[in-house]
């Protein structure tokens, strides 16, 4: 059965970037009946919090995205210790001594002399009397030996991949103070917990290569890999930091529908037109892994509010009633709706309906014989044609000229829903006080 996994690192809120990795592998996993994993890749014990541990559970679960299965690194120490000596063993897993100073002073005369600044395996060179020595005043951190050849992979979203062994450094497994790094740690919890397919952002693509030949050495099967590209700004540059860190967390604040930013990011990117859609259900009918092209998706922040402007054209009564003033009924959901960008400013409208408001009124006398010619009750939303038609022809008003001054009367703003459903609400008491200058 399928399996995939989102494993952010709690050292941070989610943001745009991570929220699509989540949702692609959460509509995968529901496409194809399987189960969605979150793990937390808490091993940077320096800088993950229990806070942002709990910030990315909520987030998950405001967009809908849950988890049928749960697991933290930090609970799975000894597992990865385990491998450690399992690798040791076979002679892949090799102590190192070298300071970040020596390697970096490597790395520059290799590039100076035209070389990639692949780690050179001087350790491996090391007798073992040597290493006895050097480990009396340092503490070894650990490599993973490469097998040379080639390594490749069908990858879901970017066809065939492949590396070159030689062009790649012996990661380093473990740091001399004993903690596993990612790349160990991630493939022994992909393994124990069978994952099947493992979808992440592109900047992966070279851990890949390393991961295959760890999932081999540890005796696994390689899960398949899709990668997509990442996400880059209008201008096409990468995530700036503004547009990068825009959190979950702000947008939520912000008014933004969890159904919106699913709609946006589950078709970034795609050869799909964004839609907004109204619930992971329907999104899961539209998605397609293999719609994923290699190009850059640009993202524009200001297509958040516009689909959710989209999407809040979808929102009936009953969905949005408790986020609505008290008292609000249907017709007055349908009257602002065209209106909205956020749910929350259907709040603004109520006043101008039930008052008290000021009316704007730049010409009493207009706005005298407009209010000698309302119509009497019952009004429905013929009123508004039948009454402005008939200010038209007694003032030898039109446009512009005709409407405008009613709506500042009306509403006290230049703009607004449409005056035809507005009308009918507001009712023609209150409407009259208004036309004769009157707080109502
Ligand atoms: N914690 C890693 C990250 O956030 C996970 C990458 C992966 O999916 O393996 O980049």
């Amino acid at each position: 059965m399928t399996l995939v996994r989102f494993a952010p690192s709690p050292t941070g809120r989610l943001h745009v970037g991570n929220i699509r990795t989540a949702l692609v592998n959460w509509l995968f996993a529901r496409q194809q009946g399987g189960r969605f994993l979150l793990r937390l890749d808490d091993t940077d014990t320096e800088r993950s919090t229990a806070e942002f541990a709990r910030g990315i559970e909520e987030d998950l679960r405001w967009l809908g995205l849950g988890w049928d299965l749960f697991d933290r690194q930090s609970d799975r120490m000894s597992r990865y210790s385990e491998a450690a000596e399992r690798l040791k063993a076979s002679g892949r897993l090799y102590p190192c001594f070298e300071t970040p100073e020596e390697l970096s002073l490597k790395r520059k005369a290799q590039i100076n002399a035209g070389k990639p600044p692949v780690y050179d395996r001087a350790a491996l060179g090391l007798s073992d009397a040597e290493k006895t020595a050097l480990a009396k005043s340092t503490v070894p951190h650990w490599r993973f030996l490469l097998e040379p050849g080639r390594i490749e992979w069908e990858d879901r979203v970017r066809g065939h991949v492949h590396f070159e062994a030689a062009n790649l450094s012996d990661p380093v497994l473990f740091r001399a103070d004993g903690r596993p790094i990612y790349t160990l740690a991630t493939v022994v919890d992909d393994i124990d917990l069978g994952v099947t397919d493992v979808i992440r952002g592109e900047d992966h693509v070279a851990n890949t290569a390393i991961q295959i030949q760890l999932f081999r050495a540890l005796g696994a099967a390689v899960p398949r890999f899709g990668h997509t590209t990442l996400i880059a700004d209008a201008a096409g540059e990468g995530l700036s930091k503004r547009i990068g860190s825009l959190s979950i967390a702000n947008l939520r604040e912000d008014g933004i529908e969890p159904m919106t930013i699913n709609s946006l990011l589950a078709h970034l990117g795609t050869s799909d037109a964004v839609e907004p859609y109204l619930s992971l259900d329907d999104l899961v009918r539209h998605f397609d892994l293999g719609h994923f092209g290699r190009a850059t998706p640009k993202f524009d922040p200001e297509e958040l509010p516009r689909l959710n402007h989209r999407l809040i054209q979808k929102l009936s009564f009953v969905g949005v009633r408790d986020r609505l003033p008290a008292g609000a009924d249907e017709r007055f959901w349908l009257a602002v709706r065209p209106n909205l960008a956020r749910v929350s400013e259907a709040a603004e409208w109520w006043p101008v309906i039930h008052g008290p408001l000021r009316p704007e009124i730049a010409d009493p006398a207009f706005a005298e014989a407009a209010a000698a010619l309302l119509p009497p009750e019952p009004w429905d939303e013929t009123s508004w044609g039948v009454w402005t038609k008939a200010v038209g022809s007694a003032t030898k008003r039109k446009g512009k000229e005709l409407y405008l001054p009613l709506r500042l009367a009306l509403t006290g703003r230049a703009h607004g829903p449409e005056l035809k459903s507005l009308l009918v609400l507001i009712g023609r008491a209150r409407s009259l006080a208004r036309l004769l200058g009157k707080e109502a």
